[in-house]
């Protein structure tokens, strides 16, 4: 059932693009690669439970998270699907890992020993460091132990085995070649092949379209956004962004020149202006350092001005508008849109980190 909502602060997230980012992936692999769709972070602020659901319908044949507690909100949203924790995930959760039938990252002989005494069927995928300096095997002597103790520990099934690159979202390409390069060097250590063998991030599946092993995962340029401006600009399908960020006008007034507007009284109206609030602030994501972005009203950019508070902030207005007035603060109306890669470069960051600073307390609004 759908819930009752009155603040009129919405993200909207759109399925179908989701989908279709899948589904032009899927084309463009070889059919035996599958997609692991990452749904990590709520689903980069997409929502989990929806997102997973989508690209599961769109073809992805497996889910990926970051945290235990992650894993555990897919499950008990009765979604039956092989979930991998990319993360590390402590031993305390053994058994539900277990008992759910979701997959942990084995990534060092330390981790292995830790869960030495759970001798009850575990699934795991291995990881590798091939040049991130994050959770991962490095040294092939180390791999080599870690698969003799596995060996003999015969209830902990290796499901899979992968690496992240560092650099594949980069035009340079010397890094991401080692990596891939010590990745197959560790990889030549295993008797047997686990069955899925994964490597590329969106970038690098964007970017090599032909060296992806079995699965791909797949996690920001499933939700429509290219993971650094190099790959924008290179890009073998056009990606559809998901979210848009809407709220309306709730109060319009017309200032006199000089009127100062918000906290610290630093903005004072250059002229007579219509002044409009908007209801959504920094607690939504609205980051105070966002005070110079252009939000859209009727179809145009205009000015956020004053500081932005906690929960509202201001506009001036090019003419009145009606309460109610529909504002776009990321996506599109008429003509315009607002990305959020205009967000990132506005606040010196990635559009990763926009898609996680939209706070929970906006609701997410899903349309086919
Ligand atoms: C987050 C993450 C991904 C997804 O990366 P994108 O750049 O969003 O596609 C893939 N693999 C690992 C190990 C990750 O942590």
């Amino acid at each position: 059932m759908q819930q009752t909502y009155y603040r009129p602060t919405f993200v909207r997230i759109n399925l179908t693009a989701i989908k279709t980012n899948i589904q032009n992936l899927k084309q463009m692999l070889p059919t035996h690669t599958q997609i692991i769709a990452i749904v990590k972070a709520n689903a980069y602020g997409h929502g989990d439970i929806e997102v997973a659901k989508a690209a599961l319908s769109a073809g992805a044949t497996q889910l990926a998270v970051a945290t235990p507690e992650e894993a555990l909100r897919i499950r008990d949203a009765g979604i039956t699907a092989e979930i991998l924790i990319i993360g590390a995930a402590p031993a305390s959760f053994l058994q539900k890992a277990s008992e759910l039938n979701i997959t942990l990252t084995a990534y060092s002989l330390e981790w292995l020993k830790a869960i030495q005494h759970f001798k009850r069927s575990l699934k795991v995928h291995i990881k590798i460091d091939s040049g991130m300096g994050r959770i991962g095997f490095v040294k092939e002597n180390e791999l080599k132990e870690a698969l003799i103790f596995i060996q003999q520990n015969s209830w902990i099934q290796v499901t899979g085995v992968f690496t992240h690159f560092s650099t594949a979202d980069e035009e340079e390409r010397e890094h991401f070649d080692e990596q891939a390069e010590r990745f197959e060097r560790l990889l030549a250590l295993f008797e047997v092949k686990p069955p899925i063998v994964h490597t590329s991030n969106s970038a690098a599946v964007l970017r090599y379209p032909t060296q992806h092993w079995d699965a791909v995962r797949f996690g920001i340029s499933m939700y429509g956004i290219a993971p650094s401006p190099f790959l924008s600009k290179n890009l073998p399908f056009p990606l559809k962004e998901a979210l848009s960020l809407e709220t309306e006008v709730v109060q319009v007034k017309k200032v006199e020149k000089g009127t100062p507007i918000g906290y610290g009284a630093k903005y004072k109206a250059i002229d007579e202006e219509w002044i409009a609030t908007l209801p959504i602030g920094y607690a939504d994501g609205l980051l105070r350092k966002l005070h110079n972005q252009s939000v859209l009203v009727k179809g145009k950019r205009v000015s956020i001005v004053g500081k932005i508070c906690m929960d509202q902030c201001m506009i001036r207005l090019n003419e009145p508008v009606p309460l109610g007035e529909k504002v776009v603060l990321i996506g599109r109306q008429a003509a315009e849109e607002i990305k959020i890669e205009e967000w990132a470069e506005n606040l010196e960051t990635i559009p990763y980190e926009i898609c996680c600073i939209l706070s929970n307390r906006i609701p997410r609004i899903y349309s086919e």
